[in-house]
């Protein structure tokens, strides 16, 4: 890898195209905002859809020794008792005396306050769950929690998918939802936020075969954002140190990307030994085990949980598929997205707002919105257009114009290459599905 690898641009380059065109709003904006809550405008909810349909794909599709979950964000307070969140898992926090702000002890260098240089307070533990109450009363029995992360839904149905499926050791359980942390420094736009989604996958093998599988794992995670387009040089493996590690964990490895502020984490490789199981099997009186009846034999699985999260994932992609390009005397601004992960695989652009022209535009325009999301501008001059399709990452642009009411043929632009190709209407979508890929 690079040692002067670079971001493709800055964060703040990012944050205005994504609200100027509709990917990232702030939450509340009216209101002004609500610190590190943001909300997916039409074109985010289709990126970061096409981010966890793309894992969902790979991950439960393609794979046989994989199913698919979704827990409640709600759950049994002892859960969170036995997985050790209640007790551990917090953050280091301190104030400053002087300016009152907080922060994180341990992403802090010197013991000053970095904002002002006031004095700090020793530091505290600071439990990063938020706390609910389960039905009208609020008293201290009706305490719940946000869960904090995805896994422990998979692990509290471990014996349930077992039981109504087929699985057999080595398999996992998959599950995308929301996780509440309430992280004392949020930022870096969606990087960290206090709500956020998690694709999380918790495999379960026999103890002794953990750590080829785990080694596994890494590379088949790291060749998943790969194959999204993901430039290499801007993706590695960080293997934890042994002081890093959390006290159950045999071994931990981040998949991280070259964000705008650095080297930061995208997803974590971990092998949790027997830990959680052991703990829900004590906590629950339930026995979390697994028979192996070609052994005879029962064991209480080792797991190895591959997690990552779907909005960091979508700010990776997002980053990485920033271009800008001399064009002329100006530049030209391209998101390189995947095919699979772009907003719109497709805009139809007639050349004028008239009728046949318009009417005709529209017929294609509905035929292929039935296999693919696809978008239609009929307002500004052609060339404004392409640039606008450009900037959102749309991978092809149909422009329909008066030739094509005499000879069937449309003209088709490549966003990356912006070449131009004259083909028959007939042949449209046969040539879209095969230069898209699905
Ligand atoms: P970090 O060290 O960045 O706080 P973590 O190691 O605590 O992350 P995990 O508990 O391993 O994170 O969570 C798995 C994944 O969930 C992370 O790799 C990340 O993609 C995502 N994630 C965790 N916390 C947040 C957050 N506050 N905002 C957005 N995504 C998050």
């Amino acid at each position: 890898m690079a040692e002067n690898v670079q971001a493709t641009t800055t964060m703040e380059k990012i944050v205005s195209l994504a609200k100027r065109r509709g990917f990232v709003f702030p939450s509340s904006d009216i209101y002004g905002g609500l610190n590190s809550c943001w909300d997916y405008g039409p074109l985010g909810v289709e990126l970061k859809n096409n981010v966890k349909r793309a894992w969902w794909r790979s991950i439960v599709q393609f794979r046989d020794d994989m199913v698919g979950l979704d827990s409640s964000i709600l759950m049994h307070p002892k859960v969170w008792e036995a997985s050790g969140h209640v007790s551990g898992f917090t953050d280091p926090l301190v104030d400053c005396k002087q300016c009152r702000q907080r922060f994180r002890a341990d992403h802090l260098e010197g013991d000053k306050c970095p904002e002002c240089g006031g004095e700090l307070t020793e530091a505290r533990q600071f439990n990063l769950m938020f706390k609910t109450f389960l039905g009208p009363v609020e008293e201290s029995a009706a305490v719940v929690y946000l869960r904090p992360e995805t896994a422990q839904g998979i692990f509290v149905n471990f014996l349930n998918v077992l039981n109504s499926t087929r699985m057999k050791v080595p398999f996992g359980i998959a599950q995308i939802g929301k996780s509440f942390r309430n992280e004392i420094t949020p930022g870096n736009f969606t990087f960290r936020t206090r709500e956020f989604e998690q694709m999380e996958i918790e495999y379960f093998v026999r103890p002794g075969t953990d750590e080829e599988i785990y080694e596994q794992w890494i590379k088949d995670r790291y060749q998943w954002y790969i194959e999204l387009g993901m430039n290499p040089e801007r993706l590695r493996i960080r293997p934890h140190e042994s002081d890093e590690l959390a006290h159950y964990a045999r071994a931990c490895s981040d998949v991280e990307y070259y964000f705008p502020m650095g080297w930061s984490e995208l997803e974590g490789i971990a092998n949790r030994t027997d830990f959680d199981l052991r703990q829900h099997s004590e906590f629950s009186g339930n026995k979390l085990e697994y028979f192996d009846p070609s052994t005879n034999e029962h064991f209480v699985p080792y797991v190895i949980e591959p997690s990552a999260g779907a909005d960091r994932a979508t700010l990776a992609f997002l980053l990485d598929a920033y271009h800008e390009e001399p064009d002329k005397d100006e530049v030209r601004v391209v998101l390189r997205f995947h095919p699979a992960l772009a907003p719109y695989k497709v805009a139809v652009l007639p050349l004028s707002k008239k009728e046949p022209l318009l009417g005709k535009a529209h017929e294609i325009w509905k035929s292929l919105r039935r296999h693919w999301l696809v978008d239609f501008d009929e307002s500004k001059s052609i060339g404004r257009r392409y640039r606008r399709q450009d900037e959102i990452g749309t991978p092809y642009c149909v422009t329909v114009d008066f030739q094509s009411l005499e000879d069937n043929q449309v003209t088709i632009r490549d966003r990356d290459t912006m070449e131009q190709e004259r083909i028959s209407i007939d042949e449209l979508e046969v040539y879209l599905r095969e230069k898209l890929g699905f």
